[in-house]
């Protein structure tokens, strides 16, 4: 379940978006802040594994950091 950094253009707001299992990645993410739906991924941001996903890598958990 890859996560994207997803920036928004008009207000310059940096969110993620993750994209489910079997489905596409949508092709208008609308920004949380301004409802701008021109926010793109951040091509430079390779998807990351979803933190959840990180507890068998030896990585411990990136969200509570166990
Ligand atoms: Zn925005």
């Amino acid at each position: 379940m890859p996560v994207y950094t997803i920036k928004c253009p008009d207000c310059g707001h940096v969110f993620r978006g993750m994209v489910m299992e079997g489905t596409r990645k949508p092709r208008v993410w609308v920004c949380s802040q301004c409802k701008s739906e021109r926010p793109q991924i951040m091509a430079d941001r390779p998807a990351e594994p979803h933190p959840f996903e990180c507890t068998e890598n030896g990585g411990g958990c990136l969200c509570c950091g166990r």
